[in-house]
C-alpha cells in the first residue's frame, strides 16, 4: 500500500501545502480522500514543475488518474472539494487521447459525497458543463459504518461534529491487513480518539482546528494503537515548521510522527 499526500495544507494554499487531498494506492488501484485544489494538477507531475519551481529530480510522484476507483469526500468545505470539478474535467478531457485513458474495466468512477450535497453538486456539474462525461460517474452518499467494499479495500465512515450544519465524516480504510484512519476535519481533537479504537498502521489526523500540542496530548490516550501518525491538513501558522512539530510530537508520543508536505509518499 502506498499513501501519497497530494495536499497537506488547510484553507490557505501555499507552496508545499496545497489543499487537502490524500491518495491511497492498493494493488495498482487508487482511492482518493478529499479533493482540495489543485489535486488534478498535482497528480500530473510534469505540468506542475514550473508551477512549483522544482527541478525534475524533485518532481512529485506521478499518479495515473485512471487508477482511481473511488473518491471519498469527508465534507463539503471548499478546501476539501475545490479541486473536484477540475479533476472530473481532466478525467473527461484526457479520454480524447484514446482507449488507454479509461477507467478499467468499465470506464466508471465512483464518487461518495455527504448526502446533503449530492443534488447541489449535480447542479454544480450542470452549471460547469460537466454533466455529460465520457465515463460513467456514479455518485452515492457516504453512510455511517462500512459503506464501501471492493476486492481490495473496505471503507467505513464515522460522522463527526466539524460542521454545525451539514454532514462531516472521518474514514477508516482497511486493506491487506492494514488499517488507515483519515480524520477529515474534526469538531475537536478528542474526536480523533474513537477512530483509534483498534491498532492503526497509519493515522492521518488533521491539525488545523486545534494546535499540535493539544492534538498530541489527546492522542496519548490511544498511543498504544498508533503505529505511525501523519499530521496533515496543518494550520497555515505551521507551514515551514514541520520539523518543530515533529519534535514536539516525539515529546508526547512514542510512535513515528510525520508532518504532511505535498508529495510525501509513505509505504505501508
Ligand atoms: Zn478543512
Amino acid at each position: 500500500m502506498r499513501v501519497l499526500v497530494l495536499g497537506s495544507g488547510s484553507g490557505i494554499p501555499a507552496m508545499g501545502h496545497m489543499n487537502e487531498s490524500v491518495l491511497v494506492e492498493v494493488e495498482g488501484c487508487s482511492y482518493l480522500f478529499d479533493a482540495g485544489e489543485p489535486c488534478a494538477a498535482t497528480m500530473h507531475t510534469n505540468t506542475l514543475l514550473t508551477f512549483y519551481g522544482l527541478e525534475p529530480e524533485d518532481a512529485l510522484p506521478t499518479v495515473d488518474i485512471y487508477s482511481i476507483k473511488s473518491i471519498f469526500i469527508s465534507h463539503f468545505d471548499a478546501d476539501h472539494v475545490g479541486g473536484l470539478p477540475m479533476l472530473l474535467q481532466v478525467m473527461h478531457l484526457w479520454q480524447k487521447r484514446g482507449r488507454a485513458f479509461r477507467f478499467k474495466p468499465e470506464n466508471e468512477l465512483r464518487l461518495y459525497l455527504p448526502a446533503d450535497v449530492i443534488e447541489l453538486f449535480k447542479e454544480l456539474l450542470r452549471a460547469l458543463h460537466l454533466s455529460r462525461l465520457r465515463y460513467s460517474l456514479e455518485i452515492s452518499p457516504v453512510e455511517e459504518g462500512e459503506f464501501y467494499v471492493d476486492e481490495r479495500v473496505r471503507v467505513s465512515a464515522i460522522r463527526n461534529t466539524h460542521l454545525k450544519e451539514g454532514y462531516s465524516y472521518s474514514f477508516i480504510l482497511k486493506a491487506g491487513g492494514k488499517r488507515v484512519v483519515y480524520s477529515g476535519d474534526l469538531g475537536d481533537e478528542f474526536e480523533a480518539l474513537p477512530l483509534l479504537e483498534e491498532e492503526t498502521d497509519l493515522a492521518i489526523i488533521e491539525c488545523a482546528h486545534f494546535g499540535p500540542e493539544r492534538l498530541f496530548r489527546s492522542l496519548r490516550l490511544k498511543e498504544g494503537n498508533i503505529r505511525r501518525l501523519l499530521v496533515n491538513h496543518i494550520h497555515p501558522s505551521l507551514y515551514g515548521r514541520e520539523g518543530e512539530v515533529e519534535r514536539l510530537g516525539r515529546k508526547y508520543l512514542n510512535c513515528e510522527i510525520i508532518v504532511g508536505r505535498d508529495g510525501l509518499e509513505l509505504t505501508l
